[in-house]
């Protein structure tokens, strides 16, 4: 589960990571509120205003502005909310703008130079460890810098008996070149990062900028952080963050029954039973010159409720030219799944697109004659590469 900026930031801050303050705003008029509560808490005088959507390369996108007064504050929060922000990251529609972050101006000039650094939290899946990979070259494209400069970006493993050892600490500082003050305030922050990832269960963190300011302070400026689904059930207070304007509307109703359903570009849905079926499923479909419309495994009860349903989510995508249902039957019988994919065929009434179920397993013979005497539009097969041939056969 993804969150926004602004309650990452909180969630870091919980942990005693430093952050950029801030408070988000659903309305011009509350951000007005907001930066004047920013202003006397924190004696800023200028805020940025951070559209807050699901996206990274907000700033690129014209997400991240700066706003000098009150009057700015308004005008610019105005503009960002409401509008499809468009970012590297999302579709050429961009991603609708519910709500901004007004946050304090971190950038101000004084003794020293600001400096911004890349900063992330992660499974090091070639080792099973965790690791922090941070750079001296943050702010900017990331991706970059490592197809580039790849040099410059560095990691550090952690082993996970012993957690992130003070040393290692110190000599994340030393390699971003700090000394002095801001020298201890990085070995506090990554300290206290490491802490947060592992107490929150998070798969992710990236923090991008992590920056030293002109007074030496080292804050987290922006904020992604993506907590294990798995781990939710430990940790209720974030599972209410999750923010479902967000996220797929298919696969959040998919989710709500109970379906793992993944909405994917091509044109070829497919309904299977267990996920290594539903990857040799897509596979076989991809063989057959067509791409899959998505991944969706409905799992040991293939009723014929939750075949109806899984029908329903499939053709809510305009793209799918063909079904493919790739069904074993172990558990659960041929016949029965055949007949609940007949049930639900005429339950949702008019079904345009050509479906192809392939039955195989417990009374595979059986449901393949229910089908075939069912007078649907509906071909039965048994053989895997039936399957593909007659998937390419209707896509021609
Ligand atoms: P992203 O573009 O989605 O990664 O959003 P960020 O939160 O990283 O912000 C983008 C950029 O906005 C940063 O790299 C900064 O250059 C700039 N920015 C963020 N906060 C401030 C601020 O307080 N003052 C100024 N002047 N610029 C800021
Ligand atoms: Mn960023």
């Amino acid at each position: 589960m993804n969150l926004h900026e602004y309650q990452g930031k909180e969630m870091l801050n919980s942990f005693g990571v430093q952050i950029q303050r801030g408070i988000v705003a659903q309305t011009p008029a509350e951000a007005v509120a907001a930066a004047k509560k920013l202003t006397e808490d924190t004696g800023t005088g200028w805020h940025v205003i951070k559209a807050q959507v699901h996206a990274g390369g907000r700033g690129k996108g014209g997400g991240v502005k700066l706003a000098k007064n009150l009057e700015e504050v308004e005008k610019i929060a105005g503009q960002i909310i409401g509008m499809h922000l468009v970012t590297p990251q999302t579709s050429a529609e961009g991603k609708l703008v519910n709500q901004v972050l007004v946050a304090e101006d971190v950038y101000y000039p004084g003794e020293t130079e600001t400096s911004e650094f890349y900063m992330s939290v992660l499974m090091n899946r070639a080792t099973g460890r965790n690791m922090i990979m941070y750079s001296t070259e943050g702010g900017m494209d990331i991706e970059a810098v490592a197809e580039n400069t790849p040099h410059l970006i560095f990691t550090e493993e952690i082993d996970p008996a012993l957690g992130l050892l003070g040393f290692q600490a110190r000599k994340i500082a030393f390699n971003l070149g700090l000394s002095g003050k801001a020298f201890k305030e990085m070995t506090k922050f990554v300290s206290a990062l490491y802490t947060a990832y592992v107490k929150s269960d998070s798969s992710l963190f990236e923090i991008n900028p992590v920056l030293k300011t002109s007074d030496e302070r080292v804050i987290a400026v922006d904020a992604k952080v993506t907590i294990d689904d798995n781990a939710l059930f430990r940790h209720k207070d974030y599972a209410e963050l999750r923010d479902l304007r967000e996220e797929n509307p298919v696969e959040v109703e998919a989710k709500a029954v109970g379906l793992s359903y993944v909405d994917l570009d091509g044109n070829v849905g497919c309904m299977v039973n267990g996920a290594g079926l539903a990857m040799a499923t897509m596979d076989l479909i991809k063989q057959a010159g067509g791409d899959p419309a998505n991944f969706l495994d409905v799992g040991g009860t293939a009723d014929a409720e939750r075949v109806e349903i899984a029908f329903n989510l499939i053709l809510k995508d305009p793209n799918v030219k063909a079904i493919l249902v790739n069904i074993f039957g172990g558990i659960v019988r041929c016949d029965r799944v055949a007949q609940g994919i007949i049930d639900a065929y005429k339950s949702i009434g008019n079904i345009e697109v050509p479906i192809i179920v392939r039955l195989e397993g417990t009374n595979a013979d059986i449901a393949k004659k229910l089908i075939d005497e069912s007078g649907l539009d509906v071909y039965s097969v048994i053989e895997f590469q039936e399957a593909a041939d007659k998937v390419q056969e209707v896509l021609a």
